[in-house]
């Protein structure tokens, strides 16, 4: 098949609830570097006037953060078939990148601040609980180690290092994480819940973080594991991405590590391996 020939939609949950700091640059990176690569690419929104059809379309998801009040709206909303058709795609192998309020509602459940527990679609075997209006929220940089053992090995096959990741967080409520894979351990920063190291999770090929939208710009390598991912899930067949100039992606890196002390052994870069 030619480059001209893939074809990629782009699912984006609830555009306008939930796409807090900067969450929307997740969506702009994975349809650019599909582009570059000739690929044809839609975007898709995924919101109150979508159908279960709609959901079951799409080849890569992404959800954005939310604050309480449009994580209640959006979770009226996500019920019946097109729940249903959510919890297919991801058993499946669909990849997504879910941020922040994305995970929660992935989750069994999100306790607010102030007001009733929003129940979630249980797909992740997570809890989350926000301690309270009082407690301070977890608001910073992070740098986290990905653990999730195949998301690990894919990620250093495609760039030829560890992966770490840059990120910023910016939440109020705690993930506990049941029998469901941690994504990474907390390198800088808060992560989960502070207390236990872990940072996100991860489910097939599901990624879930609390790392908002800059995740996908600042670690292009992950874009491209999806971009790979949601082809290889798509045409059955293994396609190998052609590598892009990052450049600046590496340096801000760089400058991020250095900023905030931290030192890792060998920084995973670009997808310039690919075998
Ligand atoms: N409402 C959630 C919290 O504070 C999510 C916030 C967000 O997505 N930025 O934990």
């Amino acid at each position: 098949m030619t480059s001209e020939q893939l074809e990629l939609t782009i699912g984006w949950l609830y555009p306008t609830l939930m796409s807090t700091y900067g969450d929307r640059g997740n969506v702009i990176t994975i349809e650019r570097r599909a582009q570059w690569r000739r690929y044809n690419v839609k975007v898709l929104p995924l919101d109150q006037n979508s159908t279960a059809e709609d959901i079951k379309a799409v080849d890569v998801i992404v959800g954005g953060g939310a604050q309480d009040r449009q994580q209640e709206i959006v979770m009226r909303d996500l019920q019946g078939a097109k729940a249903d058709a959510m919890r297919e795609k991801i058993a499946n192998g669909t990849p997504g990148v879910f941020t922040c309020g994305s995970p929660q509602l992935l989750g069994h459940y999100y306790e607010p601040g102030l007001g009733q527990r929003i129940e979630g679609l249980g797909i992740l075997d997570l809890v989350s609980i926000h301690p309270g209006e009082n407690t301070k929220r977890c608001i910073g940089n992070l740098v986290i180690e990905v653990t999730a053992s195949r998301l690990a090995k894919e990620l250093e096959e495609m760039t030829g290092s560890k992966p770490y990741l840059v990120g910023f967080e910016n939440h109020g409520g705690r993930t506990k994480l049941g029998k469901v894979e941690a994504l990474g351990r907390v390198v800088y920063g808060l992560g989960n819940n502070g207390e236990d190291g872990t940072e996100g999770a991860f489910y097939q090929n599901a990624i879930a973080t609390y790392s908002h939208g800059p995740l996908l710009p600042k670690n292009p390598f992950v874009a491209d594991w999806l971009i790979q991912t949601a082809l290889r899930v798509k045409y059955q067949q293994s396609i190998t991405l052609k590598p892009l100039d990052d450049d600046l992606a590496i340096q801000a890196r760089e400058a991020m590590f250095k900023r905030l002390k931290v030192s890792v052994a060998t920084v995973a870069t670009s997808t310039t391996k690919q075998k």
